[in-house]
């Protein structure tokens, strides 16, 4: 983080909390006790080998999944759930939607509407729920396009753009509900490698204005630059935790050694 980072806020309720979830699929057991905490405006690096559960872990934290034991909640809010006595009742799927209005969530493969320019992709979802009338959506998707560097793409549509120009976008597309959360799902691994640093200096950018991030990613000095801590999963597990000085160059476990000294 750099000196002009916001100060943690330590008395807030946790942006995202991960109490003991576990998922599985048959008998295929994905998370396996998953316990974590996000501060408000931290930024966590999750790394892990492929098939460790970590787009599991945020498709859960995003609604997409529903674990079978535990839940989430975000901002202090129960994730799908709520508590009525000592049970846990499902929500509406209006509630659910309103919920997840304050993540965003950016893919690996972009995910834009491609029939779409690039400034209506940016501006529908504040049009779609209903937050914004269409004029004041596209002024907000001007803003961002431009925070974004990608001001004179606006008319584009994402077929002409590169994959980080795309990347970009999508990732203004999720600032367009300015939610409080965003979590990143690899969004530089379908890159080439020369476009993935103009999308990692948009993430560090956003890292350094308060919001709070969880993202995937395989670059370890990124996760240097950027995170507060470092979560290394294995096979549904947080193995281990911290801050990535001692996770990235003192890890206490073999599996985390070994994982890093195949992606460095
Ligand atoms: P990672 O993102 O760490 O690579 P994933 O969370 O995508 O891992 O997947 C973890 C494991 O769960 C993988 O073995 C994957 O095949 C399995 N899995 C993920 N989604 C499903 C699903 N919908 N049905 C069955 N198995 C799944
Ligand atoms: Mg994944």
């Amino acid at each position: 983080m750099t000196a002009t980072a916001p100060a943690l806020d330590k008395t807030a309720p946790a942006a995202v909390e991960v109490h003991d979830v576990h998922k599985w699929y048959g008998a295929h057991r994905v998370l396996d006790g998953i316990d974590l905490t996000v501060r408000p405006g931290e930024v966590t690096v999750i790394l892990g080998p492929s098939g460790s559960g970590k787009s599991t872990l945020l498709r859960v934290i995003n609604h997409l999944e529903k674990p079978e034991i535990g839940y989430v909640s975000v901002n202090g809010e129960l994730i799908g759930v709520k508590r009525q006595g000592e049970r846990l009742k499902e929500l509406s799927e209006r509630a659910i939607l309103a919920q997840r209005s304050h993540i965003g969530f950016v893919f690996q493969n972009f995910n834009l509407f491609p029939h779409l320019t690039v400034l209506d992709n940016v501006a529908a979802a504040p049009v779609a729920t209903g937050r914004l009338a269409k004029p004041e959506a596209l002024r907000l998707a001007r803003d961002l396009l431009d925070r974004v560097g990608l001001a004179d793409k606006a008319d584009a549509y994402p077929r002409q753009l590169s994959g980080g120009q795309q990347q970009r976008v999508a990732i203004a597309r999720a600032l367009a509900l300015r939610p409080g959360i965003i979590l990143f799902d690899e969004p530089t691994s379908a890159l080439d490698p020369e476009l993935v640093g103009e999308v990692l200096s948009v993430i560090k950018d956003l890292a350094t204005s308060g919001t709070t991030l969880v993202i995937v990613t395989h670059e370890i000095g990124f996760a240097r630059e950027v995170a507060d801590r470092v979560v290394f999963i294995d096979a549904g597990r947080i193995v281990e935790q911290g801050p990535p000085h001692e996770v990235l160059d003192r890890p206490r476990h073999e599996r985390t050694r070994d994982f890093l000294s195949k992606v460095l």
